[in-house]
């Protein structure tokens, strides 16, 4: 579904991915590891085209997305991306931040859009909460709305970046638990996370990125009980 070939970033002349290679095959859940500054926000960033890549490439459903011309907003349409920090609009209600994007960017019919907004609120138990602004929600009912916005476009993938890593300890769980759902309904995803527990319980394959190398890549179990790289087997031994 989803194939990245040699992909290199620098910012300045500093290197940030260093020739990465990652397949996502459709269904698959793909964990990304690795220290701060390792470089997971700028790859999931570059899959979403909010950054040019300087060499190599992305080819998503066999299209090189990375290609000059490429269409922004159609590769944007089959890619869901969320945010550590929500990145709700607060001047909306949950009902219109869900809606905005499907009505404006893929011409869905208003009525149409909101039905589909008060469906995934109710799967995600949020239904009460359409009306409401996003300031008056917890955190975590903030990032659960932030995940049904990006649900509401239909993506092919979705890509989630730390998306609990600003939430209290008892709001991780409530978000963790709609990633887990996504993961059973065959949802793709890259998640870059830093709950080791929850990337072990979840990941089809963990990556482990080091100062923009995708230094090993393996199953959960091969990855956190027998690392081949020191490297990982260090930052294990540091986070866990
Ligand atoms: P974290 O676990 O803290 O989220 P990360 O693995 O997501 O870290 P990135 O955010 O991808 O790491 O950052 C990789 C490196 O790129 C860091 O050294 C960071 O300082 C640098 N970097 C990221 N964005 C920019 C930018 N817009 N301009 C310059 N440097 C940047
Ligand atoms: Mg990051």
């Amino acid at each position: 579904l989803l194939h990245i070939e040699g992909l290199w970033k620098s910012y300045g002349d500093r290197a940030v991915l260093r020739g990465v290679d990652l397949d996502v095959d459709p269904h698959e859940v793909v964990c990304l590891i690795g220290a701060s500054g390792s470089g997971k926000s700028t790859l999931l960033r570059c899959v979403n085209l909010l950054e040019t890549v300087d060499d190599g490439a992305i080819l998503l459903d066999g299209e090189e997305i990375t290609a000059v011309g490429a269409k922004e907003d159609a590769v944007r349409r089959k890619i869901g991306m969320v945010f550590q920090s929500f990145n709700l609009f607060p001047h909306m209600t949950v009902r219109e931040n869900i809606t905005l994007a499907p009505v404006r960017v893929h011409g869905i019919p208003k009525q149409e859009a909101a039905a589909q907004a008060a469906d995934l609120l109710a799967r995600f138990g949020l239904a009460d909460k359409a009306g409401d602004y996003p300031d008056s929600l917890s955190g975590g009912q903030q990032q659960r709305v932030a995940i049904i916005r990006a649900l509401a476009c239909r993506p092919e993938v979705m890509l989630l970046d730390e998306v609990t890593s600003a939430l209290d300890p008892e709001l991780v769980t409530e978000v963790l638990g709609i990633v887990r759902e996504l993961k059973t309904e065959g949802m793709t995803m890259i998640l870059a996370t830093h709950e080791m527990g929850f990337a072990r319980d979840i990941a089809d394959t963990v990556c482990f990125l080091h100062d923009g190398a995708l230094l090993e890549r393996g199953s959960p179990d091969q990855i956190f009980t027998d690392p081949q790289e020191p490297r990982t087997r260090e930052f294990l031994r540091r986070v866990i």
